[in-house]
């Protein structure tokens, strides 16, 4: 048997699915007039998916959603090693389309990517670039790019020539048309990853003529530093899950917040202020992380996995 942990997450609306061998249950999401829609939409695509119906399992996804229903995207899993015809560049019609209309949450790895790629403190990034909430059965806080027009839903890094802070993007615009997904098994702990290729009507770098296999799309697009961050998210969504449903108490949402997103001041809490001095921490990674936020949001991880035990 499997415990899988399979998450999905693009640039549209955040999702995660709880689901059994019977039953599926939507879990959260940030789209909050739309449930029946939306829910209805996420039951429609299971079947379409990575799962198999002896198979329990936790889904969060994103992309799946929609927001005009009669829009379906097209979803279908492709295996690592399989070619699809993509190519995105300045010289399809469709460019920066997909740059609009934007809902999208951010991971704590892409915050820590665009913050530094603006030369920004964390919290000011935070306070002039994101909306956050808490989610409601997740009980985590939430953070999503907030976009630079209300009407049109502009994404704020958005320029007439393209994405403004392309090498730093966030990860769902990086892997887009793919989504990914993980499982591991609880006895080895060891995780796979699967995917799946979206086609959205609006989207024409399907009809380009450029292929690659979905190991070369993830290279390219520089994605492996992004995955392996955001799988320690995961990681933590699945223990919340499956340590208690619902909300979780502010002090503890405070402190997810600071350790994961708020990094800087989670440094200066750290070694101004002795945040951490009960916490068993590597001297020596503690002293590199002084000066490397990629180590910085591995303690951060570790610190929010030990004390989530303690919520239970
Ligand atoms: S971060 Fe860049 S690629 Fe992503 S939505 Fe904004 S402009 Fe587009
Ligand atoms: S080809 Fe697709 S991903 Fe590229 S700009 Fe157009 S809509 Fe966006």
């Amino acid at each position: 048997m499997f415990n899988i942990l399979d998450y999905l997450f693009d640039y549209t609306p955040y999702i995660v699915v709880e689901a059994g061998q019977s039953e599926h249950r939507l879990i959260h999401h940030q789209m909050a007039d739309t449930d029946l829609q939306v829910w209805a939409l996420v039951r429609s695509y299971l079947p379409k998916l990575f799962l198999t119906a002896d198979q329990p399992f936790k889904l969060t996804c994103g992309r799946i959603i929609i927001q005009d229903t009669n829009m379906e995207p097209n979803i279908t899993p492709i295996a690592p090693d399989e070619a699809f015809r993509f190519a995105c560049s300045s010289r399809v019609a469709c460019f920066n389309e997909c740059c609009r209309d934007l809902n999208q949450f951010l991971t704590p790895y892409d915050i820590l990517r665009l913050k530094n790629r603006l030369a920004m403190t964390s919290s000011r990034f935070l306070k002039k670039y994101t909306t956050q909430h808490t989610g409601p059965e997740t009980g985590f806080p939430v953070v999503a790019l907030k976009p630079a027009n209300a009407e049109t839903l502009q994404c704020p890094f958005v320029t007439a020539s393209g994405c403004s802070v392309y090498t730093d993007r966030p990860s769902s615009c990086r892997i887009y048309p793919l989504a990914r997904a993980i499982s591991r098994t609880r006895e080895t702990g060891e995780l796979t990853e699967h995917f799946a290729l979206l086609k959205e009507a609006h989207c024409l770098g399907h009809e380009q003529e450029k292929s690659q296999s979905v190991r070369e799309w993830i290279e390219k697009q520089g994605l492996l530093p992004y995955n392996e961050q955001n799988d320690r998210l995961l990681e933590i969504i699945s223990i919340k899950n499956s340590l208690k449903a619902g909300p979780l108490d502010l002090a503890f949402v405070r402190m997810f917040h600071l350790a994961l997103y708020d990094l800087d001041t989670f440094r200066r809490k750290i070694f101004k202020d002795g945040l951490l001095s009960d916490f068993a921490v590597e001297t020596a990674l503690l002293t590199r992380a002084r000066q490397d936020d990629t180590l910085l949001l591995q303690i951060g991880y570790a610190w929010i996995k030990s004390e989530l035990s303690a919520v239970s």
